[in-house]
């Protein structure tokens, strides 16, 4: 049987690309080893282990997520790594009064150029996107560290901004992008919220279309038929693919040049009682001197320990803790370097996910994007 798609990997990407197609009435299949990938939420625990948060702007994603508690920006304590440390609200927040001024100009800018770029995102490829928004391409190419001092944001964002865009990076910002970096703050300056991923929903929604399987390999014939080998020697054959993979592994199928690269990311989920100037606030956020990221108290009391290293003393920050479960990632968020890759190679093959930019908005608009390629093929 051919098929019109077959969608492989089924995280943010991939399960936009297959709701989207589901909801066109294409006839695909979506095979992946798990489902969710890096949203990675357990039940059990009632935490996440991959992405923390969603922003209120993440239109597309917000359909394969139920959001949970508000993160309340206002209960977070940013520390120095040198022993001093402020809540969100305290006299050191006035005194950056006006960096926060201009930081508010900057992110209020940005929102409205990104918002139409997201729209654009949906229809066209990302390079389209961009050559229709110079403002944006411009951020594409640029390190955060120059956005920030030529807007002399240097003590809001060493204060603050920066560790914000730590915790949901991981790297500094000399690494990250100044697009990437004003992604994530989006989520200084609109609601942000825990949220829960369903998989037995998930499952019932995709039916048949879901075939839980590894990906060995992929051939196409000149006539443009697909096929798609799993490890159990099973194949699927159909008209297009989509690989929803993460950028190594779409890199390795395809035979891409060079994909950006991952910063490492490991999460501890923890009881315990933290030392008192970690304990005032919900959150705690540190420099990038400091291997630890932040610490997230969780709804039942329970902690989120977000480091870049493997092996940290939890000591240091608990009086007494309890470990519960662990998760590393070794291949966390795909930050580093400037490559850029095409989203639609030939006729008949394209590519979803954080190839270009992260975070769950972005990768489910490059799942739908996909989808809306085929889709439209498929009504000619
Ligand atoms: C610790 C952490 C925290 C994060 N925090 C946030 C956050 O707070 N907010 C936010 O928006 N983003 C966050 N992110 C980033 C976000 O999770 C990712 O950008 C997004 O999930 C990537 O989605 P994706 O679909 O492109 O890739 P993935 O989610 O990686 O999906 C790829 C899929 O492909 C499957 N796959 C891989 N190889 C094969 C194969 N050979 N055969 C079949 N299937 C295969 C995988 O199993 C997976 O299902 C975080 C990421 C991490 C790791």
């Amino acid at each position: 049987m051919i098929h019109d798609a077959v969608v492989v990997g089924a995280g943010s990407a991939g399960l936009s690309c297959a709701h989207t197609l589901q909801d066109g009435g294409a006839d695909f299949v979506l095979v992946s080893d798990t489902l969710g990938g890096r949203i990675c939420y357990s039940a059990d625990e009632g935490v996440n282990f991959g992405a923390y948060f969603v922003m209120a702007n993440y239109h597309n994603a917000e359909k394969l997520i139920t959001r949970r508690t508000r993160i309340d920006p206002l209960s977070c304590r940013f520390h120095d790594g040198r022993g001093k440390s402020f809540p969100t609200l305290s006299l050191n927040t006035l005194r950056r009064a006006p960096g926060f001024a201009v930081f508010g100009a900057v992110m209020a800018n940005f929102i409205r150029h990104y918002e139409r770029f997201k729209k654009d995102c949906e229809y066209m490829s990302q390079r389209e996107a961009m050559e229709r928004d110079p403002y944006i391409a411009r951020l594409f190419h640029q390190p955060a560290e120059r956005l920030i001092a030529h807007y002399r944001l240097g003590k809001v964002a060493e204060d603050y901004v920066s560790k914000f865009s730590y915790a949901c990076t991981g790297v500094d910002m000399g690494t990250i992008t100044a697009l990437d970096f004003l992604n994530v703050c989006q989520g200084l300056v609109l609601p942000i919220h825990r949220f829960s991923f369903d998989e037995k929903a998930e499952l019932g929604r995709l039916g048949d279309h879901f075939v839980r399987g590894v990906v060995t390999g992929h051939s196409v014939t000149d006539d443009g038929l697909h096929t798609v080998e799993l490890a159990d020697g099973s194949t699927v054959q159909a008209a297009n693919v989509v690989f929803a993979t993460p950028p190594v592994v779409t890199a390795e199928f395809l035979g891409l040049g060079e994909v950006r690269q991952t910063c490492q990311l490991y999460v501890v989920h923890a009881w315990g009682r933290l030392r008192p100037v970690f304990a005032d606030q919900e959150m705690n956020l540190f420099p990038f001197t400091s291997p630890v990221i932040f610490t997230a108290r969780q709804d039942d009391g329970s902690f989120l320990i977000y480091s870049r290293l493997p092996e940290i003393d939890l000591s240091e920050y608990f009086i007494e803790h309890e470990v519960i479960s662990r998760k590393g990632w070794t291949k966390a968020m795909y930050v580093q370097g400037r490559a850029y890759i095409e989203q639609q190679y030939g006729d008949s093959t394209y590519v979803a996910g954080d190839h270009n930019g992260l975070g769950l908005e972005p990768t489910a608009i490059t799942g739908v994007y996909a989808a809306h390629q085929v889709l439209n093929k498929l009504a000619r």
